[in-house]
């Protein structure tokens, strides 16, 4: 991932959230979209503010827990929009399950990646190949792999297109203060115990004091708490 001079994208870089995807949607729309994963919906609030036409997609792995689907309907019924949803191979999920069984993912980092790369990465792929920016929630104090995330970066990963954090420098406490200061719609997971929100079988409650990732792989080190999607040089 490269930074990028703000200059030569005709922004300054020194605006909130809100102007960062002021500038990003007069820019790149139609060509650019929110990926969410149904956290919370701050950016989506943010950006139909700005342009009520903004494109949102996700990424539908086949293994998302209840909550989470609740939490789309709920956005989609709060804003009166559809999600763009993206789903992996069907042939790729039936070869790896055919091979490898329903859960082996936490047999191996290597198991693991691959799982990822066929339901979470390829479909990406995919999604980001049709644009020309997307627009994520990745915040510097997620994770190790986050910490010097910038507002808006070349996304080497996926063709060089761009990608834009605005929330990069929020905090979770200021994500739950928008939550609730604009009644948006969340995942109820965050009020069983849970920090970060992915796959239903790779993702648990964290305790008091634990990193916010400390749910996501438990069983894998810090540093390989990622699934593809927001890694420079990732390889399965
Ligand atoms: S988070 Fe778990 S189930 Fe989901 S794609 Fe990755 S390894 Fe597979």
């Amino acid at each position: 991932m490269s930074e990028i001079s703000y200059g030569e994208f005709g922004y300054d870089g020194n605006g909130q959230a809100e102007d960062v995807l002021r500038w990003a949607l007069d820019t790149y729309h139609p060509r650019i979209a929110i990926a969410c994963s149904f956290q919370h919906a701050v950016l989506i609030d943010m950006a139909l503010k700005i342009r009520p036409d903004a494109r949102v997609f996700s990424i539908d792995t086949g293994r998302l827990p209840e909550d989470t689907y609740e939490c789309a309907r709920d956005i989609e019924r709060h804003f009166g929009i559809r999600i763009e949803w993206f789903f992996p191979r069907h042939e790729a999920v039936q070869e790896m399950m055919r091979k490898s069984g329903p859960l082996s993912f936490r047999e191996s980092l290597t198991a693991r990646r691959e799982c990822c790369a066929i339901r979470k990465v390829e479909p990406l792929t995919r999604a980001l190949s049709e644009l020309d920016a997307w627009i994520t929630g990745v915040r510097r104090e997620q994770t190790a792999t986050r910490a010097d995330a910038d507002k808006i970066e070349i996304d080497e990963a996926h063709g060089g297109i761009v990608k834009i954090n605005p929330l990069s420098d929020w905090t979770y406490d200021r994500i739950r203060a928008y939550v609730k200061e604009h009644r948006l719609p969340y995942n109820t997971l965050f009020e069983k115990g849970y920090a970060s929100i992915g796959c239903a079988c790779c993702t648990r409650p964290v305790g008091p004091g634990e990193d916010t990732r400390a749910g996501r792989w438990w069983w894998e080190q810090p540093e390989h708490k990622e699934c593809g999607l927001h890694v420079r040089n990732w390889q399965i």
